[in-house]
């Protein structure tokens, strides 16, 4: 069982008292409170960049300065246009069975503390795996356990996968904004949107490294963290050790004319586009309903900081994905029109609520999963870059393994060592000793 602890409720008196010689140097020039603050610059504005700064920055109150760069803007890229499905016990018997469990139960926490709920659509599922067999002729399977808006004559005899007690889901573009406004409101760390280009090792100055941003500035730091997703690797300092790599994915986003008829039900499918036909396997994630107050978070707080309201009671449906390459710009991703066409198909043989001219259109995305050649996220430091973390390639389970991500990366940086889980089969040294470095 991790040991959450450190995060939970009385953390915040007890966390001066636990926390152990940071493993980060402190700056070492300057005078005042600031300067003598560890300095860390989280490279990357998706699910697992904002969890690290929220991390580090309650962690650390008092010593650490938290500064993250996004390029474009807050959770634009797969922390924005993914699922936000969570499972207690789906990685069990893998590598990720404490991370997730303990993010899971992260992601409660969390929603307790930041009311999310109402901020950004945390809530338990039933989760059910459905056959969809298009244009069988069959009928609706009458089956007790289909909702009543899951009409579609196609629609099977369904199997429950996950209960409420194992099964979530987030609003994962909200759920990473609230998360880093929470941090910028009441931790102190600053966002700015800028390109990083560079990340030079700069021991030799006394601290961690330089990081380098296209407009020709710097940010030195006493630690950096590359959260990066499948940009990460275009940094030679990563890219000599380890590969990641894109995988497009693409998903739809439709808001029924009745949304309250669409109860909490995830469904994993199972849909033949034809009978004998090789199946799919797509998901949908109704989204609760009603006005969420979303906060914009684009350029460095708190100018730029804004509410609106925000209207959910969609319904998400992803999946059709294949190799490709992402455009530098994360704003530059789009759909294929083929893939984006069969899952409108999709929505239909399963819903009358979500058939073409019923529904409204509210999205139609594509974004890439951060993948690691041996299918685990990579969560560590760099050898040979003293200070210098990683944390990426979490694949299809990003937004559910961000928050344990996060802690235990905080935890590594600021006393030398996770507790939250064990970071060992995520080390970036793996990759070294594979081609037989040790
Ligand atoms: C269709 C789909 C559905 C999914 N559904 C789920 C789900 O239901 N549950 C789940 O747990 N996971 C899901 N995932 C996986 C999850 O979305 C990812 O694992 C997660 O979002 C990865 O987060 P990240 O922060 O590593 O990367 P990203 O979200 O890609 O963030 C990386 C950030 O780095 C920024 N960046 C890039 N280059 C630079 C640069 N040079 N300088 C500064 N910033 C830069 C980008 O703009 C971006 O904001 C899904 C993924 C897809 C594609």
């Amino acid at each position: 069982m991790p040991s959450l602890s450190w995060c939970c409720g009385p953390f915040r008196h007890s966390i001066a008292a636990m926390a152990t010689k940071p493993s980060a140097a402190p700056s070492p020039s300057g005078a005042g409170d600031e300067a003598r603050r560890i300095r860390v610059v989280v490279c990357g504005g998706g699910v697992i960049g904002a969890c690290t700064a929220y991390f580090l920055a309650t962690k650390g109150a008092g010593r650490v300065s938290v500064t993250v760069v996004e390029k474009s803007a807050i959770a634009c890229a797969a922390s924005g246009k993914a699922g936000g499905f969570l499972a207690l016990d789906w990685c069990d018997g893998t590598p990720l069975e404490d991370l997730a469990r303990a993010s899971f139960r992260l992601h409660r926490y969390l929603s307790d503390l930041l009311d999310g709920s109402q901020t950004y659509g945390y809530r338990s599922l039933t989760t059910l795996s459905l056959p969809v067999v298009a244009a069988s002729g069959a009928g609706r399977s009458g089956s007790s356990a289909l909702p009543a808006w899951i009409d579609g004559a196609a629609a099977a005899r369904p199997r429950t996968i996950g209960t409420p007690e194992t099964t979530a889901q987030v609003h994962p573009q909200l759920f990473t904004r609230t998360l880093l406004s929470a941090a910028v409101a009441n931790h102190g760390v600053k966002v700015i949107i800028g390109d990083v280009h560079s990340v030079e090792i700069a021991t030799k100055k006394g601290y961690a490294a330089d990081v380098g941003l296209r407009d020709g500035t710097v940010q030195p730091a006493d630690a950096v963290v590359l959260a990066l997703g499948p940009w990460t690797s275009r940094l030679p300092l990563v890219s000599s050790i380890f590969n990641i790599s894109g995988l497009k994915a693409h998903s739809i986003v439709l808001r029924p004319p009745e949304s309250a008829a669409i109860t909490a039900h995830a469904l994993f499918l199972s849909y033949q586009p034809a009978p004998g036909a090789k199946a799919m396997d797509p998901e949908v994630f109704p989204r609760p309903t009603g006005n969420l107050p979303v906060i914009f978070l684009k350029s460095p707080i708190p100018e730029t900081l804004m509410m609106e309201s925000f209207e959910i009671g969609e319904v998400y449906i992803c999946g059709l994905s294949k190799e490709a390459t992402p455009p530098d710009d994360p704003e530059e991703i789009a759909g294929e029109s083929d893939s984006i066409a069969m899952l409108h198909k999709i929505a239909g043989a399963v819903s009358s609520h979500l058939k073409t001219g019923a529904a409204e259109l509210v999205a139609e995305q594509a974004c890439f999963l951060p993948c690691t050649d041996d299918g685990q996220p990579v969560i560590g430091e760099i050898p040979g870059a003293k200070n210098c973390y990683v944390a990426a390639g979490h694949s299809c389970w990003g937004i559910l393994n961000g928050p344990a991500t996060g802690a235990a990366l905080a935890e590594l940086i600021l006393d030398g060592r996770s507790t939250t889980v064990s970071l060992e089969p995520f080390s970036p040294a793996r990759f070294l000793r594979r081609r037989g470095f040790s």
